[in-house]
């Protein structure tokens, strides 16, 4: 059971969510529990160390923010002992979880099930701090990236091979786009491990993209579900033939990415290569590419970074000038991802140009376009965000009926 920022984000919901894990214990469940930092928490410390220093160093960063999720195990762990629950927070790296190196975005290497089977067997609540483990060379604390509760949770459950991993947030369940910006949205019963991929890695961040990507590759049974109400939620399960039915499933954005355009590069073979593995080698990741057709032996190369990497991104970019000789460096940071998802775009055609049509019946223009089998993603002009996502969401069928 893993627990978001929200859902333990006062005293009282701490006390909320002993109460939920006890009554699953006390139904014969054996429990491991997982939690985020109390909500806001980790913006907070960002913001301190921004305060402090004009540049972040990683490592820091690290031991800054795996301090918010050591709070919220503590006071769980507390709460639950006083409804006379045996329990025992462990931070990541005593729970086993050891990492790569990459501060602030680690990935899991393995976990070792022994200390958490240990705490299972001895008929306690192991309550885990999400986000957090320690790196496998000399374990030093890392942390997996925002949103990398869900990660921890999906490991454990893959770990210990549990009979689901349970996540509970702010909302009842996945939304076919989110609630908070599209009040027509709809609750999802069901939706396959990829379309939850594709929707996770476009912004929907109800679910952090490499937790669903773990769910998907371990067969982790998982479901979302709100920590406010005993709804039934959302389970990502493999895809059933009837989901091929739904032309599109949801819709996402993203507007925490930059735009970065190389102009005058020369055209030849391995720019591109040189370009993108001095980025890979920065722990620098690109989405989007476009390279344009070349006149004159020069092409422009434009590619997307999320706007964190931004100023990193220019800086390697700039070191790389002298080798490369491109002409102009350009950024953007006023534009947005937008996407349409769904499993039915494989059977069914024209969706993209459905897509194009009533961005342009809009006003909006497209920057960028890529496509995958079961995706449709364009960069417009950032302003129209939240426009463009309620417009697709409406075209696409998907507003909830009787709004
Ligand atoms: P937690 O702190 O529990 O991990 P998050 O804030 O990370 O919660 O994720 C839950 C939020 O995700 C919701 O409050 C909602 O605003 C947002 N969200 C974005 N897209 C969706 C979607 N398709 N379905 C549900 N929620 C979504
Ligand atoms: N506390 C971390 C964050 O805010 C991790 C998480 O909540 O999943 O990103
Ligand atoms: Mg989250």
């Amino acid at each position: 059971m893993k627990f978001g920022g929200t859902s333990v984000g006062s005293v009282e919901r701490i006390q909320a969510v002993a109460r939920r894990i006890h009554d699953r214990v006390k139904s014969g469940d054996r429990v491991i529990a997982v939690c985020s930092a109390m909500s806001g928490e980790t913006n907070r410390l960002i913001e301190l160390a921004d305060q402090v220093a004009d540049r972040a160093i990683d490592r820091e960063m690290d031991v800054l923010l795996s301090t918010g999720e050591q709070v919220s195990i503590a006071l769980v762990a507390m709460a639950l002992s006083d409804l006379g629950v045996p329990a025992r927070s462990y931070t990541g790296p005593q729970a086993g979880i050891s990492t790569t190196s990459a501060h602030t975005k680690a990935r899991i290497r393995n976990i070792d099930p022994q200390p958490l089977q240990t705490a299972i067997d001895a008929g306690q609540v192991a309550v885990v701090a999400g986000f957090q483990g320690a790196n496998s060379a000399d374990g030093e604390v890392t942390t997996l990236g925002r949103g990398g509760s869900d990660l921890t949770a999906v490991a454990i459950a893959a770990a210990i091979k549990a009979d689901a991993c349970e996540i509970y947030t702010d909302v009842d369940g996945v939304y076919t786009c989110d609630p908070n910006v599209v009040p027509k949205a709809r609750k999802i019963d069901r939706i396959s491990f990829e379309e939850m991929l594709e929707l996770a890695s476009s912004g929907a961040k109800v679910l952090q993209s490499r937790s669903v990507e773990l769910a998907m590759k371990a067969n982790v049974p998982l479901v979302v579900r709100s920590s406010f109400s005993d709804a039934p939620g959302t389970w990502v399960t493999e895809e059933v033939s009837e989901m091929e039915d739904i032309v599109v499933s949801g819709v996402a954005y993203n507007n925490k990415e930059a735009k970065v355009s190389l102009m005058d590069v020369p055209d030849q073979p391995g720019i591109a290569s040189s370009v993108f593995s001095t980025l890979a080698a920065e722990n620098i990741n690109v989405d989007m590419i476009i390279q344009n057709v070349s006149t004159d032996g020069i092409t422009d190369l434009t590619f997307t970074v999320s706007e964190t990497d931004l100023d990193r991104a220019v800086a390697t970019l700039e070191s790389l000038k002298p080798d490369i000789n491109w002409g102009r460096l350009e950024t953007d940071q006023s534009i947005a991802k937008i996407s349409v998802v769904g499993v039915g775009m494989r059977s069914h055609a024209g969706v993209a140009a459905k897509m194009f049509q009533t961005l342009a019946d809009n006003g909006i223009n497209i920057q960028m376009i890529s496509t995958s089998e079961i995706k449709i993603s364009v960069i417009v002009e950032r302003k129209y965000t939240e426009l463009a996502a309620r417009e697709l969401h409406s075209v696409f069928g998907l507003d909830s009926p009787g709004s």
